[in-house]
């Protein structure tokens, strides 16, 4: 499993829709300071469902949507789109292809979809869980987050190990379980 694709339509300094295509091996975004390159990570995390406005780098959650300049007017929404390379089948999905959208407005309101098919945050949660990739997982290190690792309490640092191991999943169904 890899990120193919990403299109970014309103989010953040994306006023228009933005197309990067990933091809094998590394890609490196390099750009002046302010140029929106730690806004393309923001997406990422955003459409894999990141709730916590702190993460994104924002005050309110309204300011992941394009919020005008003196030229442009703000915009009304936002939209993420990433793509998945699944021939692996590492995301539980019988697809060789997975596309995660999230969209939101001003209102606040978030919409989900796999392939083009709505569903809700929990799905895509699960989809993911044990994947490396997600709100829990290891796939995107932002700036102080090795630090972090390195000076967590054990309990959170055996979080990322459970992660890599692929054992998340059978845990949080445990606890749910548990709870009925
Ligand atoms: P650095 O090299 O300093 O890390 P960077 O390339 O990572 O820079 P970003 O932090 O991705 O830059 O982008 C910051 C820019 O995004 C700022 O110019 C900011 O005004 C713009 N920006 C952030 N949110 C919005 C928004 N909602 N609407 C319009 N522009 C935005
Ligand atoms: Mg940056």
């Amino acid at each position: 499993m890899h990120l193919k694709k990403i299109e970014i339509n309103g989010f953040k300094s994306f006023a228009d829709k933005v197309e990067i295509d990933f091809k094998k091996g590394i890609t490196a975004i390099v750009g002046p300071n302010g140029s929106g390159k730690s806004n393309i990570a923001d997406a990422i995390r955003w459409v894999l469902g990141e709730q916590s406005i702190k993460t994104l780098r924002g005050s309110k959650m309204e300011d992941v949507i394009f919020s005008g300049t003196d030229k442009r007017r703000a915009l009304g929404y936002s939209e993420v789109t990433i793509t998945f390379d699944n021939n692996d089948k590492v995301i539980p999905l019988d697809y060789g292809e997975v596309a995660i959208t999230r969209r939101m407005f001003r209102s606040g309101e978030s919409e989900y979809y796999i392939n083009k098919n709505s569903c809700r945050l929990k799905d895509i949660r699960e989809l993911f869980m044990d994947t490396g990739v997600g709100k829990e997982g290891y796939s995107i290190i932002g700036q102080g987050k090795v630090d972090e690792v390195l000076s967590t309490r054990p309990e959170e640092r055996r979080k990322i190990f459970e992660e890599a191991a692929g054992i998340v999943k059978y845990k949080t169904r445990k606890i749910e379980a548990e709870k009925k």
